[in-house]
C-alpha cells in the first residue's frame, strides 16, 4: 500500500555522516544490518546505520512551528 512506506537515514557507522535516505516499507524496515557502504567522511567501507527519519522529521516541525514570541 502506498502510504506505509517510511523513510529511512542511512549513516556511517563510525562518524555519524548521513550517506542516503531511502524509502522503505514500513514491514521491511531494518534498522540493523550488516552492511557496509561509503562514507565520504572517512574515506573508507564503513558499517552502516540506519535510523527512522521521521523522528528527525517530527522534531523539526516541533521547531519550526514553535511559536516566537510576541510579547514586547
Ligand atoms: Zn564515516
Amino acid at each position: 500500500m502506498p502510504g506505509d512506506m517510511m523513510t529511512i537515514v542511512q549513516m556511517c557507522g563510525v562518524c555519524r555522516t548521513e550517506i542516503a535516505t531511502i524509502q522503505v516499507k514500513k514491514e521491511n524496515m531494518m534498522l540493523s544490518t550488516t552492511a557496509k557502504v561509503w562514507c565520504p567522511n572517512c574515506k573508507a567501507q564503513r558499517p552502516e546505520i540506519r535510523d527512522a527519519a521521521g523522528r528527525l522529521a517530527a522534531i523539526q516541525t516541533e521547531v519550526a512551528t514553535y511559536p516566537k514570541s510576541d510579547a514586547g
